[in-house]
């Protein structure tokens, strides 16, 4: 019901939801045109404590970006020096190693850091403060795509007139939702258990992967002596795991983790997260672009779904800023659908081949064990192919927009 308190303002582009991608293109907007472009983001979560345990890989492409609008000097990151895969049961006594990775993707650059969540979502909403952004702590819950604006309905009762409504809203986008694009997937049957580990010994920077008959452990460093873990199992097993009393909890925890590092301590909180994989059937509509997980799912086996994200947060800035340069309107379709030729390819492919890494990957069955474990060993025998693999998860590897190459907008 419209009340007389209502009131209507107007921006260029409004980004509905605050997390990473919302964010990190609202900076990247600013930055490339400047203060006479105004830019929105709304998020309830705005304003409130980052409650977010997870931390998160960053592969060298998202952290070229994060450089280049001016965030990463302010987050700790703990650089990923090196990687080993193992392949085994769990009740195994010893798990061989079938593939390592070691060095930077150039010279000084690791192919991959450690955030953890709560830190660089921190620094984001400070970098776009102080670019000018504003930021409004409320939901988007509705819009009207009119000929040339959209306006967007926000839960206090504003409304806001914009050339454009980016979906940065997350997995549940109601924007997506809103805008009648259909979403396909499915679920998997496995939950992911994430939390932080303390540990008496250094990890040097290695990450491990162990791929155990339920799905992925994950073990990847922090800044200290502490590791952040992913750990992937059936989903009612996950459940009872993390519903375990501190000392049943350790006890499952150092089983997969093992003494390698030491004592281990569990600290902080425990989360338990439902997994599945999910593809719009569309990145743009009428005066919409979707970006981030409003976008697309995946599963986190190979931690690319932040990447991904970002990914798509640098082609739409940059098809947005030269849009505007060239005088034309960046909520025409015909903006829009270079950046869905741009990103959905991508996106599909980077789908596929994570399902197809955990269908791989997450069995019981001994012949497709003896399969992967001889490919793995190919892999690690052949330098060109491991170097271009690496290039591959870093981002570094297609049309590459260019935030994600280091340049700026
Ligand atoms: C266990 C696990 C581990 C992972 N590890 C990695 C990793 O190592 N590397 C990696 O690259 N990726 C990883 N990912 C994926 C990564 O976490 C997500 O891809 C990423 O958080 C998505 O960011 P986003 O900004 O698109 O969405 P979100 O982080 O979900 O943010 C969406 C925002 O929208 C807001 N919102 C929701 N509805 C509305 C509305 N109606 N109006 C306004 N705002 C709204 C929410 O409050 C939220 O702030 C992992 C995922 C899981 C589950």
């Amino acid at each position: 019901m419209e009340t007389s308190s209502r009131s209507t303002q107007r921006c260029d582009v409004l980004i509905g939801g605050a997390g990473f991608a919302g964010l990190a293109l609202a900076i990247a907007l600013r930055q490339g045109l400047g203060p006479s472009f105004s830019v929105t983001v709304a998020d309830p979560m705005l304003g409130r404590a980052a409650t977010d345990p997870r931390s998160s890989a960053i592969v060298a492409a998202a952290r070229r970006l994060f450089e280049t609008i001016g965030v990463w000097a302010n987050i700790e990151a703990q650089p990923i020096l090196d990687m080993v895969v193992t392949d085994s049961r769990l009740t195994d006594a010893v798990r061989p190693t079938f593939l390592t990775f070691d060095g930077d993707v150039e010279p000084g650059e690791p192919f991959a850091h450690m955030v953890e969540n709560g830190a660089l979502l921190d620094a984001l909403t400070k970098k776009a403060e102080a670019e000018g952004v504003t930021l409004q702590p409320a939901a988007v819950t509705g819009f009207e795509v009119a000929t040339n604006r959209v306006t967007v309905q926000l839960a206090q009762g504003d409304a806001l007139d914009a050339r454009l409504l980016v979906a940065a809203d997350g997995a549940r986008s109601l924007i997506r939702e809103r805008a009648g694009i259909a979403s396909h997937g499915w679920t998997y049957s496995q939950s992911a258990i994430v939390t932080t580990v303390a540990h008496e010994r250094e990890h040097n920077g290695r990450a491990e992967e162990h791929f155990l008959p339920a799905g992925p452990f994950a073990i990847l460093p922090l800044t200290g002596r502490r590791s952040s873990i992913v750990w992937t199992e059936e989903a009612h097993e996950a459940a009872r795991i993390v519903a375990l009393p501190d000392d049943g909890f350790h006890a499952e925890l150092e089983r997969r983790f093992g003494l390698h590092l030491g004592e281990i301590q569990a600290v902080g909180a425990r989360r338990l997260h439902p997994l599945g994989l999910s593809v719009a059937r569309a990145f743009i509509a009428d005066r919409i672009a979707l970006v981030g997980d409003a976008a697309h799912v995946i599963h986190p086996i190979a931690g690319q779904g932040l990447n991904m994200g970002l990914k798509d947060v640098a082609a739409l800035a940059e098809v947005i800023v030269d849009a505007v340069r060239l005088g034309l309107d960046p909520g025409s379709l015909a903006v829009l659908e270079r950046y869905q030729r741009w990103r959905r390819f991508d996106t599909m492919a980077m789908g596929i081949a994570t399902d197809g890494l955990n269908r791989l990957f997450s069995n019981q069955s001994d012949v497709l064990r003896l399969l992967r474990d001889v490919g793995l060993g190919l892999v690690d025998r052949l330098p060109g192919l491991k170097h271009l693999f690496i290039r591959e998860a870093a981002g570094l590897v297609g049309e590459v927009p260019k935030l994600l190459r280091g340049e700026a907008l």
